[in-house]
């Protein structure tokens, strides 16, 4: 989950796990470690039509779901690192 400033609503002022708790390391608003950001607007024919999720997992909790996954993720390689 992530909290931005009180004073600056696109600052991010904290991340946290959503899985483990922890807080991820964080300079100057942006995350300084592997982090994933996991959301979706849930649509009509969900039964949670009109709401939207988020969370954050940190990179060791990504790995631990990923190896409940029957099929693996898709992985490509990226030629533009962000
Ligand atoms: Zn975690």
């Amino acid at each position: 989950m992530r909290q931005y400033l009180e004073q600056d609503k696109n600052t991010l002022e904290k991340v946290i796990c959503n899985y483990c708790g922890r807080e991820l390391k964080l300079k100057n608003g942006i995350v300084q470690e592997g982090v994933f950001r996991g959301e979706t607007h849930w649509g009509y024919f969900s039964s949670r039509d009109g709401e939207y999720h988020s969370f954050d997992l940190c990179e060791k909790c990504y790995e631990h779901l990923l190896e409940m996954f029957k099929i693996p993720v898709t992985v490509e390689e990226e030629t533009e690192l962000l």
